[in-house]
């Protein structure tokens, strides 16, 4: 069991990123990053890859709004 871990070159995101096989409802999907909507790449061959979010990027404060 192989973890691998992958930061979104856009906002630096780190995700946990699983390869699974692709099953026959496995299509093309398209896949963002849940935090700036940047592209991912949703299939390493004949594999599907899935994205866990780990950890959120440090956006630095854009006016702090607690609650
Ligand atoms: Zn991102």
């Amino acid at each position: 069991m192989s973890k691998t871990l992958f930061n979104c070159p856009n906002c630096g995101a780190v995700y946990r990123v699983i390869q699974a096989e692709a099953g026959p409802e496995s299509k093309d999907r398209e896949i963002t990053c849940r935090s700036c909507g940047g592209p991912l790449h949703g299939r390493e061959g004949s594999f599907v890859l899935k994205y866990f979010l780990v950890e959120r990027p440090r956006i630095q404060a854009l006016g702090r709004r607690s609650g």
